[in-house]
């Protein structure tokens, strides 16, 4: 399949963009799979009422068919097509992160505007977002569809954070992909389970515990992301994901202790990387020391972090060290990411 390529740089305002992704909405409507800028990372949509169109992004990423994906919609009212009830702490959340990096998880609608069946596994609740990009929210809004998106990566590798790693990973699996250059936070959503008493965290993302914590008080999170040997209520969340092609571990200690143990690899003939900071990238001395971002300012991480493990594909490495962040605010996104790319392994001074 030929995969159409729209460059999007006039991000203005939604008017401006419509007339340039108006073949990439028809497609949607036709049930193809198209690829768009978020201000997460780059999602994979297709018609989530379709079960023809939902499959083919399951086929284009190879992702487990028991993975649900993520309803975007362009505006509130969309909600209630797609949600039995809306709580009251959910039109605070909505009010407040609308549009953002924010997922709700709620009692899907059992009647209405059916959505496919694919989009949420067979379960019966939904995962909803409204994205704060304005070409997603034109191409959702013109389509006049709701859309499902998970991230448009091959499934277990990181995050598109670039038009180019989805050109990497999708080309001729998908009808187009619309180049809005790169996103913003960098990390996929929160997910948030908004169908019990309180709130919880299934995934931490680009809004933090703090941030909600501040809009409805008490915010549980799940114990599977506090204990690795506990089951997951996200189902995405027990895969591998993120993953670089070398195998990555995460060094809690010091610059000294990492560079002992690259030296050490690169003794035995192993071409080595580090994944280091600004702060400290002058500490090293490695095959591949690259920097993701400042110490300083964790927004920089999590906006770096997939691109450069990317970096470390495309050098060929053969083993990856990581030091590890602080997990307050956005900390706890990155160090979520980080721990499954490396698949929890992690090395203690
Ligand atoms: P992705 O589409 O790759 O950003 O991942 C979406 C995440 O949301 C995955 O971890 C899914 O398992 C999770 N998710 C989607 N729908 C639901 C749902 N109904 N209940 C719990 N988690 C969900
Ligand atoms: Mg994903």
């Amino acid at each position: 399949m030929e995969t159409k390529l729209w460059i999007v740089d006039n991000v203005g305002d939604i008017d401006t963009i419509y007339p340039q992704i108006e073949d990439a909405a028809k497609l949607l409507r036709e049930n193809q799979v198209i690829a768009f800028p978020t201000e997460t990372v780059y999602g994979l949509g297709a018609n989530a009422t379709s079960n023809i169109a939902v499959n083919k992004i399951f086929e284009a990423k190879g992702r487990p068919s028991d993975n649900p994906l993520i309803v975007h919609i362009s505006e509130k009212k969309q909600l209630h097509d797609i949600v039995e009830v809306i709580p009251s702490v959910v039109d605070k959340l909505v009010e407040k992160f609308w549009p953002g990096p924010l997922t709700l998880i709620l009692d899907k609608k059992n009647h209405g505007q059916t959505l496919s069946n694919k989009v949420t596994a067979e379960l019966s609740t939904v995962a909803v977002r409204m994205p704060d990009h304005p070409i997603a929210l034109a191409l959702i809004k013109k389509s006049g569809l709701p859309i499902a998106a998970p991230s448009a990566n091959t499934s277990g590798k990181p995050s598109p954070t670039l038009a180019r790693h989805v050109q990497h990973d999708l080309n001729g699996k998908i009808a187009g992909i619309i180049d809005g250059g790169p996103t913003g936070v960098g990390l996929e959503s929160t997910v948030l389970d908004c169908t019990g008493d309180i709130p919880v965290i299934l995934r931490p993302g680009g809004v933090t515990k703090e941030q909600l914590e501040e809009v409805c008080g008490q915010v549980d999170v799940d114990k599977a992301l506090l204990k690795e040997d506990e089951a997951p209520k996200s189902p995405g969340m027990k895969y591998t994901h993120y993953a670089p092609n070398a195998p990555l571990s995460i060094v809690k200690g010091n610059s000294e202790f990492i560079q002992e143990l690259v030296s050490s690899q690169r003794q035995l003939g192993r071409k080595v990387g580090v994944m280091t900071t600004s702060e400290n990238q002058d500490k090293y001395d490695a095959d591949l020391i690259l920097t993701c971002g400042s110490l300083s300012d964790l927004e920089t991480v999590a906006n770096q972090l997939y691109d450069t493990l990317r970096k470390f594909d495309e050098a060929g490495v053969d083993l990856i060290y990581s030091e590890a962040f602080p997990e307050d605010g956005i900390g706890q996104a990155i160090m979520n990411r980080l721990l499954k790319a490396a698949g929890h392994q992690v090395i203690i001074e």
